[in-house]
């Protein structure tokens, strides 16, 4: 979608930091990292949040859950741990509406990470 950031990052007309990329899925680093490990990981296609996935993107989802493992591996954390946050919607604070999982590490985290 052309104006948006996140679908621009992939067209790679926006420079990233890229953690993880197959046909599918990108991961990079968030450029405002909230903790010392703070990568995005999203799907390629533009869906903008939850609210927008249906049966046809099972795959896709399935493949972007198991995804997560294999990059918190490639992270470093994948031992001690990490959190995966997803916003959606106004009340959660999406700034960006192409769905994206923050997923934070390297550090004990506190209670709540906004985003
Ligand atoms: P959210 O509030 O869940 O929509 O998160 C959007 C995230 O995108 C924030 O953590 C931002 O720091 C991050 N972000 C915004 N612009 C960029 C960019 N150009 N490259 C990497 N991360 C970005
Ligand atoms: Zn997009």
């Amino acid at each position: 979608m052309e104006n948006c950031l996140f679908c621009r990052i992939v067209n790679k007309e926006i420079p990233s930091r890229i953690a993880y990329e197959d046909d599918l899925l990108l991961g990079f680093y968030d450029i405002e990292p909230k903790a010392p490990v703070h990568v995005l990981l999203i799907p390629k296609a533009h869906i903008e949040s939850l609210n927008d996935l249906a049966v046809d993107h099972s795959i896709l989802m399935g493949h972007l859950t198991l995804t997560i493992a294999e990059l918190a591996e490639k992270l470093g954390i994948k031992e001690s741990g990490y959190r995966v946050i997803v916003n959606c919607g106004e009340d959660s604070g999406q700034e960006v509406a192409h769905l994206h999982y923050h997923i934070l590490g390297g550090e004990k985290l506190g209670d709540i990470i906004a985003r």
